[in-house]
């Protein structure tokens, strides 16, 4: 039997043995969280974890203030509250995304926009953006997909432009750089997820960093995830002047925070070196596309996602896909099933039941085709599990699977 023959035609396998793996948790997350409990309260204004997580992020990110959240979500929506956006504001975002960059725009009764993506990077380029700016756009809610930074400069001079808002969506991107800068610290504010599949995990949670420093806006970001409670020391002034929901941190995850924040730095330089050998090899792999990064950028991969060149190929995505998955390399067949806009909510314009607002202020297209760039990558890419405790065997025998498959399909 050929050696080159693919496993999923009964040739052999190219990789037989376990990926690494690892524990994410351990003595640390639990003295931390027995700390939180001997205080007697889980409270973060009353407790001193959440306290201690922000001022520990703080530190890494060389930022004078930042609020914690529920959720990365959440996060998100306490930035767009701080930004000001309201009803009837649009705010331009990604089409490839998690539905949670686009929940908060929602709530505040503004619409998304979505603009195209580079076809390699993934991401929001200015130019893109730019076509999509009208009287109502308020603000840029870019996302650093996969930990792979947005091309910043052009589109903060963009934003300077036309008086945009900047809030970085970096749930995938912890400690990704660009030009040597931190995503999260460049537009007005980034907000972070601390779900349990991000980097790092608090069960749920997220940060929001305010960038400009000014006390008032983080009060007033501070304010907008807690009901709008203004709290001073021991001072709470509970006098409402608009609305913000509760989107609280608890200690509990503030204690987990503290110590998995000490393990950031191993977790994402871990994840560069295997995700950047991963890239450089695929470079080289004729019918597929690696992955398109800044030459500035440093990229802290959530995981590793490249497109088929499908007219090199005699084979349909799908069966890339499964072929891959027989020589015992996991992987998906695309990211989201579609582009955020091709859901019903959007298609039916719904965002609340049986109401077309906000959508109905204004003509909103969200038909197919809008987003070409961004449709033709989630129909051609496969994407790769990629995590820090990897061996480099494993990503030697990655690159091996997709070069062979590749190369069997072949034009
Ligand atoms: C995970 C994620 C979110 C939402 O974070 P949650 O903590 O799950 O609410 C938002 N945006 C992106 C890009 C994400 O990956």
């Amino acid at each position: 039997m050929e050696r080159n023959q693919l496993a999923i035609n009964g040739g052999p396998k190219v990789k037989n043995t376990p990926f690494g793996t690892g524990r994410r948790f351990g003595v640390e997350e639990a003295k931390e969280l027995l700390e939180a409990l001997e205080q007697n309260t889980l409270f973060y204004h009353f407790g001193q974890k959440v306290k201690r997580f922000l001022n520990d992020f703080n530190k890494i990110y060389k930022t004078k203030y930042s609020v914690a959240a529920s959720s990365g979500t959440a996060a998100l929506h306490v930035a767009l509250g701080a930004a000001g956006v309201t009803v009837g504001d649009e705010v331009i975002t990604s089409p490839i995304t998690d539905q949670g960059t686009v929940i908060g725009i929602l709530y505040q009764n503004a619409v998304p926009v979505f603009a195209d993506l580079d076809p390699h990077s993934y991401n929001l380029t200015a130019e893109s953006i730019e076509q999509k700016v009208t009287e109502r756009t308020k603000a840029i809610l870019v996302v650093h997909l996969s930990g792979n930074p947005c091309d910043m400069d052009p589109i903060m001079e963009l934003a300077k432009k036309y008086h945009l808002k900047v809030i970085e969506d970096c749930a995938q991107s912890y400690l990704t750089k660009y030009k040597g800068r931190l995503t999260g610290t460049i537009g007005d504010y980034g907000c972070f997820s601390t779900n349990d599949f991000k980097h790092i995990s608090t069960g749920d949670g997220g940060i929001v960093t305010i960038n400009s420093g000014d006390e008032a806006d983080y009060f007033t970001a501070h304010a907008f995830a807690d009901k709008n409670y203004q709290r001073h020391g021991d001072s709470v002034s509970k006098d409402l002047e608009y609305l913000a929901p509760n989107y609280r941190m608890t200690e509990l995850q503030g204690a987990v925070g503290i110590a998995q924040l000490k393990k950031l730095e191993w977790i994402c330089t871990r994840r560069n070196a295997l995700g950047d050998r991963l890239n450089d090899c695929l470079k080289r792999i004729k019918g597929v596309n690696a992955m398109n990064i800044h030459e500035a950028g440093w990229c802290s991969y959530w995981f590793y996602m490249f497109t088929l060149n499908l007219h090199e190929l005699s084979c349909t995505r799908e069966e890339f896909s499964k072929a891959l998955a027989a020589e015992g390399i996991p992987n998906q067949a695309g990211y989201i099933p579609k582009v955020i806009y091709a859901q019903e909510l959007f298609q039916k314009k719904q965002a609340y039941k049986n109401s077309h607002f906000p959508f109905d202020q204004g003509a909103y297209d969200y038909s197919p085709g809008s987003c070409p760039n961004a449709e033709n990558i989630l129909q051609t890419a496969i994407r790769l599990d990629l995590n820090e405790f990897f061996s480099d065997e494993d990503i030697e025998e990655m690159m091996v699977g997709i070069e062979k498959v590749a190369a069997y399909y072949s034009k």
